[in-house]
């Protein structure tokens, strides 16, 4: 009788053992399936920031002494302003259409998002020159220093 009584106590400590370590594996597993829902969550916010929409457009160095103005005609919001040199656009203007990109035939015009580090400074040129200059919304001849992009680019600029 009291031998049965130690198994069956014994039959009790390890099923509660089991039962514990049961428990314990699917709370890890719990905690595991938590925390990778929490990476993935970051992983997507941090992609979505990297990929967060252009502010506004820049011209950059190829512009300058070229002013070919194709540009100007396209924007529908008269952003671009025109320097001796070349042209800028007002950040505060931009609506970030796109529709100047395709139309530079030297490849002059990038979204800020985009911007190659080397232009960097285009950034804030762009946004100082477009206060100082008037507003440009007609093709107009391009500049008598104009060159090709084949041209700027064997020129390695
Ligand atoms: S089309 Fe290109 S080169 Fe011509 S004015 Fe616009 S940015 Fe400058
Ligand atoms: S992106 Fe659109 S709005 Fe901005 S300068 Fe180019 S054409 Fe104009």
């Amino acid at each position: 009788m009291v031998v049965r009584g130690v198994y069956a106590l014994m039959d009790l400590i390890t099923q509660s053992t089991r039962t514990l370590s049961s428990f314990n594996l699917l709370s890890e597993q719990i905690r595991f399936s938590i925390n990778s829902l929490i990476l993935f969550r970051n992983k997507q916010f941090n992609f979505f920031l990297s990929r967060r929409l252009p502010m506004t457009y820049v011209v950059t160095a190829h512009c300058n002494g070229c002013k070919y103005t194709d540009c100007v005609e396209v924007c529908p919001v008269e952003a671009f302003h025109e320097g001796p040199e070349m042209v800028y656009i007002n950040p505060e203007s931009c609506i970030d259409c796109n529709a100047c990109v395709e139309e530079c035939p030297v490849e002059a015009i990038y979204a800020d998002v985009d911007l190659p580090e080397k232009y960097q400074e285009y950034l804030e040129i762009n946004a100082d020159k477009s206060q100082e200059f008037p507003v440009i919304s007609e093709k107009s001849d391009p500049l008598p220093t104009a060159r090709t992009l084949d041209e700027i680019k064997a020129a390695g600029d």
